[in-house]
């Protein structure tokens, strides 16, 4: 019997931030995962501190940015590669946009987001009389290749297993959980939109969306920033773009939808001057929820079950910030829960 603290389900963007924070900490823990790509495995990755709809603030920006730029440096100490691109978003306006910009950037104190004003000309490849607003402690991470070496490292260290996890083989004897071969005082559910098949997990928390994204070449456009009008286009180099994305809330299932594909480049080709060319196209689901805010905390009658989830809206910004949350409740068992993000708030 391999004996140890916390067992971890899902190996996903949630998972990885909270093995991490449990490391830190010096918790021992397993993480089991299957080999399914979720949200994370296809995700652009990207950080945004405005809302553009309302121009406000992110939610908790101010917090959740130092946090987040804090975890994942350490991750690029620990795995040894360049994970997080601060990188400008151009949102394209409409120019008699422009004032009611300036009056929302005084109103919100938006001084550490927004920049300036630019116009399409200074950049190549963009389509002409285009008036942008150039958006500051913005960017992306390379969420798939910090899956894969997160991954590697946890092999090394004997933490992770390949698995499938079937609810029925968890057993619960004496406040500690067994699964299989492992005997584990705690189990954090960290599966994203595969939750909802877990029977310990309140009905009623998700609002699952379903998203496209694809990898496009557009051979003239030459962009230092993420364009942003409606889908957005981020730079990958050599003319190389992730071109997203859709927001799906009825779906039947998570394949790619050719039709969507289409929408996207149609939408990303006015605003650029030479053609778009698909280069591949995958589609997931977000574990998004319906206040579009994080999961976590413990199941309100057996203790030893717990979950992180709901990291479907922002999720690059807010996953680090309550996986550090999450890791504390675990290692005291009594760090509060803020009721916004608590679970409790699904229990009635
Ligand atoms: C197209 C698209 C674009 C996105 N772009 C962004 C973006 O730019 N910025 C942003 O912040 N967010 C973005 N998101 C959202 C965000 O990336 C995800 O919602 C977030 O990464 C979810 O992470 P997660 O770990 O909770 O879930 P997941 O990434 O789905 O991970 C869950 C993992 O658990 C595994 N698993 C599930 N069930 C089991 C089981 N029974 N046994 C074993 N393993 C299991 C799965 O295989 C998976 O690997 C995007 C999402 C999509 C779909």
């Amino acid at each position: 019997m391999k004996k140890t603290e916390v067992l971890i389900v899902g190996q996903g963007l949630a998972g990885t931030l909270l093995s991490h924070e449990l490391n830190k900490l010096q918790i021992n823990h397993l993480v089991i995962s299957n080999q399914q790509l979720g949200a994370s495995h296809i995700a652009a990755g990207m950080y945004n501190p405005l809302v553009f709809k309302r121009l406000t603030k992110s939610w908790m920006v101010d917090e959740l940015l130092p946090v987040m730029q804090q975890t994942y440096r350490e991750f690029e100490k620990l795995l040894h590669f360049d994970l997080l691109h601060p990188i400008p978003i151009a949102k394209v306006i409409p120019v008699e946009q422009k004032s009611w910009w300036l009056e929302r950037i005084n109103s919100q104190q938006l001084y550490d987001y927004f920049d300036q004003f630019i116009s399409s000309a200074e950049i190549p490849g963009l389509a002409e009389n285009l008036t942008l607003a150039r958006i500051k402690n913005s960017g992306y991470i390379n969420l798939l290749k910090l899956l894969q070496h997160y991954r590697l490292y946890l092999e090394k260290r004997n933490q992770f297993i390949v698995d499938d996890f079937n609810y029925n083989a968890l057993e619960l004897k004496n406040g500690a959980v067994f699964y299989k071969n492992m005997q584990a005082q705690k189990i954090v559910f960290c599966e994203g939109a595969a939750s909802q098949n877990n029977p310990w997990l309140p009905e009623g928390i998700f609002y699952p969306a379903k998203g496209d994204v694809l990898d496009v070449f557009i051979e003239t456009l030459d962009t230092k920033y993420i364009i942003n009008k409606d889908i957005f286009i981020l730079p990958k180099g050599k003319h190389h773009f992730v071109l997203g994305s859709t927001y799906i809330h009825q779906f039947s299932d998570a394949i790619p939808d050719p039709e969507n594909a289409q929408m996207l480049i149609q939408k990303a080709q006015n605003l650029v001057k030479s053609p778009i060319r698909l280069l591949k196209h995958q589609a997931g689901v977000r574990p998004t929820v319906k206040d579009r805010r994080p999961v976590l905390g413990f199941n309100q009658q057996i203790s030893a079950i717990a979950f992180f989830n709901g990291l479907g809206t922002k999720g690059v910004m807010t996953g680090p910030y309550f996986a550090k949350l999450m890791a504390k409740a675990l290692s005291t068992g009594f760090t509060p829960i803020d009721a916004e993000v608590s679970i409790s708030r699904f229990y009635k």
